[in-house]
């Protein structure tokens, strides 16, 4: 039984010798590797979701709201109320994750015979979804800053005339925003190739500097913008990602969203988690500010470091960043080698856990160039 490995099974030919997503979750005393929220969820809150989850589970004898309606209500006013740019329930879609966001958008807008572009380095599970979703995935160009060239990238979408286009604003892993100005010209270019869908993913948006590209939406039908609880709302064991888009869109997901996708105690907590969203972003708050201190000290400390919008800082550069890795690790300290040659990516925690990380990283041997 044991030696049936998976090529042995008729798997999918373009699943064939790849690897699933694989961020180690490693018992290490200060864990940076995964860009969560350090602070666990505050007192008040957790009793508010045991209550509302109690509720819940008083009828989970029937089927969730397959609409989520509540839920997307309130979704939208936290949108409205964050970015001055009003959004209805109509705008907004909810899911298991956002990564199940893009999952749906990429099963309605992508699929076999369609692609879909990223600029990369940047999130890994737009390309990995594209291939489990039979989407063909094109690795767009990034300048060596990490920054987005608007004419090669521009040159790329007319090239390749892909159905759907991905911008991470911040960037992951680099944590850098993308102008607004880009995106903008990358929509264009976008519309005169296909038209396409642009998804402009803003998992990290409540730690920047700047402002959402939400009012970007509007008059502009085929813009997507994806958002998550799982970073600024502290709330990654949740799984609560969601969309803000024109309600055809909407509409258009339903098509393959399994029905009741979302549990009624998903629905329960991730309430219970917006009831309190001023508590929670005052955390966003002690965190940009960590963050920063992490890019003025990586600096000090003579690594060069990407400036980051995000709750997370790139710093390198490495002669082999796996050896940097696993230095860093020994010193009990997990952070997260994306593979991008020379550059590791620290996730923002508690002060305490960042003095340790400071700490490991300045004893390390560096290696300049
Ligand atoms: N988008 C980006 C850019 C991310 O970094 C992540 C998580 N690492 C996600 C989406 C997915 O987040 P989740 O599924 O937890 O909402």
């Amino acid at each position: 039984m044991s030696d049936v490995r998976i090529d042995d099974l008729p798997v999918r030919d373009e699943l064939r010798g790849k690897s699933p997503y694989g961020a180690p979750q490693l018992d290490v005393p200060v864990r940076l590797n995964t860009n969560e929220n350090p602070y666990p969820l505050p007192e008040p809150l957790v009793e508010r979701i045991a209550e509302r989850v109690r509720e819940a589970a008083r009828n989970l004898n029937r089927y969730p709201d397959r609409d989520a309606v509540e839920l997307r209500t309130q979704l939208a006013k936290y949108l409205t109320d964050t970015s001055g740019h009003e959004v209805g329930m109509a705008n907004v879609w909810a899911a298991n994750g956002s990564n199940e966001v893009i999952q749906q958008l990429l099963q309605t807008f992508g699929g076999p015979g369609r692609t879909a572009i990223g600029f990369e380095p940047s999130y890994s599970m737009h390309g990995l979804i594209s291939r489990g979703t039979g989407t063909g995935w094109i690795s767009g160009p990034r300048n060596d800053d990490f920054t987005i060239d608007v004419t090669a990238a521009g040159k790329a979408i007319a090239e390749h005339r892909p159905d759907v286009v991905f911008i991470t604003t911040p960037n992951n892993p680099t944590g850098n925003a993308v102008p607004r100005e880009t995106v903008l010209a990358l929509y264009e270019a976008a519309q005169a190739a296909k038209p396409s869908m642009v998804v402009v993913d803003e998992a990290y948006v409540e730690f920047s500097h700047g402002d959402s590209l939400l009012p970007l939406l509007e008059g502009r039908p085929n813009l997507v913008v994806s958002r998550t609880m799982s970073k600024a709302f502290g709330a990654a064991g949740l799984r609560l990602g969601y969309l803000a888009a024109h309600p055809a869109v909407v509409d258009a997901v339903q098509l393959v969203r399994l029905p009741y996708h979302l549990s009624a105690v998903t629905q329960a907590t991730a309430l219970a988690a917006l009831e309190h969203t001023d508590v929670l972003l005052k955390y966003v708050e002690q965190l940009k500010t960590e963050r920063d201190r992490l890019v003025s000290e990586l600096g000090a400390a003579g690594y060069e470091v990407v400036e980051s919008d995000a709750n997370f800082v790139q710093f390198g550069r490495f002669e082999d960043s796996h050896t940097a890795w696993q230095k860093i690790l020994d010193r009990g300290v997990l952070v997260r080698d994306n593979g991008i040659p020379g550059w590791l990516r620290v996730s923002a925690g508690t002060p305490e856990e960042n003095d340790a990380f400071l700490d490991a990283v300045r004893d390390l041997q560096r290696f300049v160039g």
